[in-house]
This record gives structure tokens, C-alpha cells and sequence, in this order.
């Protein structure tokens, strides 16, 4: 079914000013949405509005936020299973893995709801007598969101619950691609009574974003951005955000490691590399970009995670299969440029590499009109290949080998990205020796790349991000700005470091 979307700025409709058509990636001649996009100046126009808006909805108190958010929770619950439908509909998100995304924002809404009640500051002792400190956590104002298509809902879901929760005011761009399932969710926050203005949705190509968030950062209508993408458009947005004095929230692209020891359980390492590596069609930034496994191990490891990867499900993403297609054309198209980064020195060990056609089959699934690939397992992966040092957002996953576990972090470290990592092995010494020298923000343990809770800190170092974090209480500190405050009863300009009491202590005192 087609729907018509546009912007939604201050509970109004917006101007259009061009048009993006969301196909359905499983069978492309199927339209999802046509998308009405707005241009720079309705991307700031917004700003303004949210600004307005954010003033009366920071004097809501807390604990009755933490009740919209309970609401917006309750809701996305009710009508989960519709959009989950819908995120599998528009970017071939297996529908499991749809409900589990949809799933997140429930739990990020049980967290924040609660945090309406807490939201604490401080008492904190003065150094003067009768002088009384505190700290308060203030809203920053209007925060600009900026999202990729890949987790259309759950990613969003971590800006926009505590933000709106600590009383700002948002101005949501979603990714073109994932429109549909956008406005949807939107919908669903709007139902809880959310007043006019405080959430905004705008549709708006890159540079017309770009563009707006200038212009808005000027107006200084905007006091925070977050972006989650590309480590590319990323730079760019942060470097926006700098030139207005601000620190962006970047979360961005990941190229994150596998190290398998000897002393792993070889089975469970190949379940979670097939899961991190494939799930989603290896489009998740938590994706496994390559696997450092033992060299006395690798021929083993490779030998069963290529059955392992032969024998998984591929198809239709409302059934029960490993992977769907690619989230969108734009998605193919660069897949098929990672694709001639494979060199001579590399062994496919996977099989058929390419679209998925009538031509060029996987068993007896041809594709169809779906942007469907081949699984691509690449042993042989050097430190100095684009396919080893590179985010490669798609279905291929590169292995190499190492000797010893400093070897196997620094491996690990190479690319420069820093977002996600993992170690397969029983001997806790290495588990530690590892998680002190991986760079990546988060770390498993015998257990895949992927799969984020709703509160533990989420988040990259390097061209992964720049060290903000999302998720739980860390991400409070995204959306408030800390307030001090000291209240001097004392009837007397009390000077601080100046008029404190000194207690003179026998510094000259020693123990018989
Ligand atoms: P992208 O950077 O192309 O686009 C992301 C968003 O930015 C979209 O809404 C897009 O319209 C917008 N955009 C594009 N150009 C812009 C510009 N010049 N100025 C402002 N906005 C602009 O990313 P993508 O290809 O849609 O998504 C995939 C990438 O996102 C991958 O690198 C993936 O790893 C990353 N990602 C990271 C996380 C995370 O939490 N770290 C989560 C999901 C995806």
C-alpha cells in the first residue's frame, strides 16, 4: 500500500519542494511511500518552531514527561507488530529482527519514563558555612536529529525519548529510505498528547539538511545535534556543529573486529559471526567487519563458518530468514563498489559473489525483483586492503589470522574505527587483556558484534564517533546541560578561597 508523506512541523503539513519515492526493497516495482521533501528553509523554519514550543514544554515538570514517554511507550506496544511490518516492508529488515528493533524502543521508553522521576541534581557541601550548593540538570533547548535508514525506529527512538524527556524540543530528519517507518513512529509519539511543536518531523535530502542545519545553527535555534551515519557526513555535520561551538552527538559507521582465540568454543564463534556478519544483510554499523581468528584455528573456523553461512536462509524478510535484500538502491550500488575491492590475493570461501539473479542463482532462490546478494566470506584479508581497513556496509565479511593476542589487537585497532568489537575464548585472562586494548566503545565476550540494550552506553570512538554516548543514564548528558547554583544565607559577601576556615594541622608529627 502507497502512502503520501510530508513533513510535520508544529502539527502542521510543510511545504514540499521535491519528491522521494520509498520503494519496498524485496520487490522494488512495489512503492512503499511517496515522500513530499522539504528544503532548507522549512528545515529551519522548523528549528524556529521547535524553539517556540520547547519554552512551555520545559515547564511541564519532569515526572509528567516521564508519563508521556510512559504513553508513547504503551503506544509503540500496541502497534508494534504493524511497524514492524512496515520496517520490513520498506528496507528488508527480517520481521524478527524488526520486532526486536521496535521492541528497543518500548525498553528505552520503560528506562526514561522512570528518569522523569530522578532527573536528579545535587546538594553539594560549600566550603563556607552557611552557603548552600546545588547542581540542576537544564534542558539544552532544541536538538536537530539527523538519522540513518538501517535502524529506522529503535536508533531515532535513543534521541528522541530523553530528549523529549529532558525537555527539549526535537526536530526529527529522518533517512529518505526509511520514510514510511519514520513518519509512522512519529505518529505513534505524537498520539500521546505530545503538545504541537515539541516534536517535529522533517523529509529533506542531505544538502537540503545540511543546508537547514546551517542556517538554523546561525539563527541559534539549535543547541544540540545529533547524527547518526555515515563516518563521511558525519565529519561534515560535526564539523558544522564545531564552527557554532558545539559538540555534536555523532554515532557513525564501524568496522568492527572478531578475534578468536584457540582456546575458543568454535561453534558458538561461527553462530555469532554468521549473526553479527550477515544478519540484516551486514547493514548494521555493529556489523562484523572482519574476523581475526588464530592460525591454528583458521582453517577450521573458515571451513565452518562457510557451511554455516551455505546452509542459512536468504529471501523474503517477512519469513524466517537470516538475511533480506539491501536496505535501498543506493545501498546496492555501493555494495557492488565494495564488491571490486576483492584482489587476487583473496579466496572467496563463500561461493557465488554478485546480485542474486536468474543468472547467477543461490540454490533455487533467484532474487526476484529484490536487491538481493550473494553472502561473501574473504579469507586472505591484509592490513593494508580497502577491504580491511574500510566500513564495507553489506553482506561480506574478511578474515585474516594472527599469531599472538597483542598482534591480534592491534589487528583489531588498525582501521581507525572504534564502535563495536568481540573475542571468542575461555581463558578470562585474554577477555581483559583484550577489552584494555581495543579501541571500540563497546566489547563482547563470546558474543556477537551486534545487539545493543536499551540501558548500557552506546557508542564509537575515532571514526566511529566522537566519544558522546547514547542509551541509559549516559545519554542524559546529551540533552542536559548542568546548572550550579550557590545560595549564600550567611547575611555577608562570604569570598570563596579567600574567607574559608583553616584548621591548622602538627604536619611535623611523627610516630615514636
Ligand atoms: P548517510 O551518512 O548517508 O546518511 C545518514 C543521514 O544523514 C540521512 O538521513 C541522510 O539523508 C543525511 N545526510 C546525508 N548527507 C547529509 C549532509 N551532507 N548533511 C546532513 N545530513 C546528511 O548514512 P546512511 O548511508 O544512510 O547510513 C549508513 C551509515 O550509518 C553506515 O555507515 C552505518 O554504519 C551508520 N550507522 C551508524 C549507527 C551508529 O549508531 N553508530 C547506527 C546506524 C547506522
Amino acid at each position: 500500500m502507497s502512502r503520501q508523506i510530508v513533513s510535520v512541523v508544529g502539527g502542521k503539513e510543510a511545504a514540499v519542494a521535491g519528491t522521494y519515492t520509498s520503494l519496498n526493497p524485496a520487490r522494488t516495482g512495489e512503492v512503499v511511500a511517496r515522500v513530499g521533501l522539504a528544503d532548507a528553509g522549512t528545515f529551519a523554519a522548523a528549528c524556529r518552531t521547535a524553539k517556540e514550543a520547547q519554552r512551555e514544554w520545559a515547564r511541564v515538570p519532569a515526572p509528567v514527561r516521564g508519563r508521556v514517554i510512559a504513553s508513547i511507550g504503551r503506544l509503540v506496544e500496541a502497534n508494534a507488530e504493524r511497524l514492524a511490518r512496515l520496517v520490513t516492508e520498506e528496507i528488508g529488515k527480517p520481521y524478527a529482527e524488526a520486532l526486536g528493533e521496535v521492541r528497543e524502543i518500548v525498553d528505552t521508553c520503560d528506562f526514561f519514563l522512570g528518569e522523569g522521576r530522578r532527573l536528579y541534581g545535587q546538594t553539594v557541601p560549600s566550603e563556607m558555612p552557611d552557603k548552600n550548593l546545588f547542581t540542576f540538570r537544564n534542558p539544552i533547548g532544541v536538538a536537530a536529529v539527523v538519522t540513518a535508514g538501517n535502524f529506522p525506529v529503535a536508533v531515532p527512538s535513543w534521541y528522541l525519548v530523553p530528549a523529549l524527556l529532558c525537555g527539549n524540543a526535537v526536530v526529527w530528519k529522518p533517512a529518505e529510505y526509511a520514510a514510511a517507518s519514520a513518519e509512522a513512529m512519529f505518529r505513534l509519539f505524537t498520539a500521546s498528547g505530545l503538545p504541537d511543536g515539541v516534536l517535529n518531523i522533517v523529509f529533506a535530502g542531505g544538502a537540503d539538511t545540511f543546508d537547514g542545519l546551517e542556517l538554523a545553527l546561525g539563527e541559534g535555534t539549535v543547541q544540540k545535534v545529533g547524527f547518526t551515519g555515515s563516518s563521511e557526513v558525519g565529519r561534515k555535520v560535526g564539523e558544522l556543529a564545531g564552527r557554532h561551538l558545539q559538540s555534536a552527538c555523532l554515532e557513525l559507521g564501524g568496522k568492527n573486529p572478531m578475534v578468536i582465540m584457540p582456546d575458543a568454543d568454535l561453534d558458538l564463534a561461527v553462530e555469532g559471526a554468521l549473526f553479527s556478519g550477515f544478519g540484516t544483510a551486514g547493514q548494521r554499523c555493529t556489523s562484523l567487519g572482519t574476523v581475526i581468528v588464530h592460525e591454528s584455528v583458521h582453517d577450521e573456523f573458515v571451513e565452518r563458518f562457510a557451511r554455516a553461512l551455505h546452509a542459512a536462509d536468504i529471501g523474503d524478510p517477512a519469513g524466517d530468514v537470516l538475511a533480506g535484500p539491501l536496505l535501498d538502491q543506493k545501498f546496492a550500488d555501493r555494495y557492488e563498489e565494495f564488491l571490486t575491492w576483492l584482489q587476487p590475493h583473496h579466496k572467496v570461501a563463500s561461493g557465488n559473489v554478485g546480485r542474486i539473479t536468474e543468472d547467477n542463482p543461490r540454490g533455487d532462490f533467484d532474487g526476484g525483483e529484490g536487491l538481493y546478494y550473494h553472502p561473501v566470506i574473504v579469507d586472505g584479508v591484509q592490513p593494508g586492503d580497502r577491504l580491511f581497513l574500510e566500513e564495507t556496509f553489506g553482506p561480506i565479511v574478511g578474515v585474516t589470522s594472527f599469531a599472538t593476542l597483542d598482534e591480534a589487537i592491534e589487528l583489531a585497532n588498525l582501521p581507525g574505527y572504534g564502535l563495536s568489537s568481540s573475542i571468542y575464548t575461555t581463558n578470562a585472562k585474554h577477555a581483559f587483556r583484550f577489552r584494555e586494548g581495543i579501541s571500540a566503545g563497546m566489547v563482547s565476550v563470546n558474543n556477537s558484534t551486534s545487539g545493543a540494550e536499551a540501558h548500557l552506553p552506546f557508542g564509537g570512538n575515532g571514526k566511529s564517533g566522537n566519544g558522546s554516548r547514547q542509551s541509559g543514564m549516559w545519554v542524559l548528558d546529551q540533552f542536559t546541560r548542568w546548572q550550579s547554583m550557590n545560595w549564600d544565607h550567611s547575611g555577608r559577601l562570604q569570598k570563596a578561597q579567600m574567607d574559608v576556615a583553616e584548621i591548622e594541622p602538627d604536619l611535623d608529627f611523627r610516630l615514636p
